[in-house]
């Protein structure tokens, strides 16, 4: 029986873990759930698993958590997620919020020995150095959620002692994926919340619609895998079937296939290194017939550049892109600046940001504001 924390459990990530939970009710035992502020899920949720502790990081009042519930310790803010990585004894900490608080979390988790299942990018993109060294240190490698890293690491599984050339990083290119530049600069945020493929939450979508999304796998797949960025190559494969690739020096590659349902790589990571049953059927080859792959165009997508240049540059500007680049997609769903300005937000905040350090997390947390302070003052 292994005993999971949750954090981020009413979002898309969070709910399909509690699925899986559901369907091995023998195999784990969730002990933490934490959400932000979608406080009736939460309720729902904690009804249902009867977890040991429950927090609400937009906070709660004790008045208002429902007579039945009692039983669950309810926390509040930075507090509630701390208690949930790193107090409640658990074997896994699935860290699938969102934004920056996720690096904070996931240091918390591994500095109390945890098992870290990894479906938050910005704690690699902005602190990939502090993680990967914690996780060493403590002999906890960092289990990858996010569906490209899964591919790789179940890979590099049967790698034994080769270390592979390259890495083949899949996208499915997006909604745009066939428009021109002067189409996608005038995108509407409802043209670039319609994912061809996956059902994903808000900023995810908008991320794979402008390709900041495979720039931030670019970040994450250089820290997970200790793998350069000019050998992370972006495959475009609009029928996101094959979920990335790993190629050896032998001229073989290997990849992995299913259909795009993040119960998949959730459910490898959960159970690691067995795999079990996640309600998601292999994919019919014969119904799909063929499989097609493109370069991706940079011209039309800068944040593949953008990605590159700031994992060369080094410090905290991989922090600025992120940073900046959240602010700029809320801007952009608030209809305050049109779909081709998020890049140049981002461009600009890193021109101006240049040289930031980031030593450690205080140095990681003022880049961040000051890549959403650059947005604020420029959109
Ligand atoms: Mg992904």
């Amino acid at each position: 029986m292994k005993r999971i924390a949750i954090l981020g459990s009413t979002g898309s990530i969070g709910g399909q873990a509690l699925d899986i939970c559901r369907r091995h009710p023998d195999r784990y035992r969730v002990v933490a759930l934490t959400a932000r502020g979608s406080r009736e899920k939460l309720f729902d949720q904690v009804r249902e698993f009867r977890p040991e502790m429950a927090g609400l990081t937009e906070g709660i009042d004790p008045a208002e958590i429902p007579e039945d519930l009692r039983f669950c310790t309810f926390m509040s803010g930075r507090e509630a997620l701390k208690a949930a990585a790193a107090e409640v004894a658990a074997d896994q900490v699935l860290v699938s919020i969102v934004g920056i608080a996720g690096l904070e979390s996931v240091l918390n988790a591994l500095a109390a020995g945890r098992q870290v299942l990894l479906a938050n990018k910005e704690a690699l993109v902005t602190g990939g150095h502090l993680v990967t060294e914690l996780a060493a240190k403590m002999g906890k490698p960092l289990l990858p959620v996010d569906s490209e890293h899964s591919a790789i690491f179940q890979c590099l599984q049967q790698a034994a002692n080769n270390r592979a050339e390259r890495i083949l990083l899949t996208a499915s290119g997006g909604p745009f994926r066939t428009w021109d530049r002067e189409r996608i600069e005038k995108a509407t945020p409802a043209e670039a919340l319609k994912h061809p493929n996956w059902n994903m939450g808000a900023k995810i979508t908008i991320d794979s619609a402008s390709m900041f999304n495979k720039g931030l796998e670019i970040m994450e797949a250089r820290w997970l895998f200790d793998m350069p960025e000019e050998k992370i190559e972006v495959v475009v494969h609009p029928e996101s079937i094959v979920h990335s690739g790993v190629v050896f020096r032998d001229g073989a590659v290997l990849a992995q296939l299913g259909v795009p349902d993040m119960r998949v790589p959730i459910g490898y990571a959960m159970a690691y290194p067995e795999r079990i049953e996640t309600g998601v059927a292999a994919p019919d080859l014969f119904s799909l017939g063929k499989l097609t792959f493109e370069k991706p165009d940079e011209e039309k997508f800068p944040a593949l550049r953008l990605a590159r240049a700031a994992l060369r540059a080094g410090g905290a500007a991989c922090t600025v892109f992120n940073g900046a680049n959240e602010a700029a997609v809320a801007a952009f769903l608030r209809e305050e600046i049109p779909f081709g300005g998020i890049a140049r937000l981002v461009e600009g905040a890193m021109e101006r940001l240049d040289g930031m350090r980031a030593d450690g997390l205080e140095d990681i947390l003022e880049a961040d504001r000051q890549a959403r302070k650059y947005v604020m003052e420029m959109k």
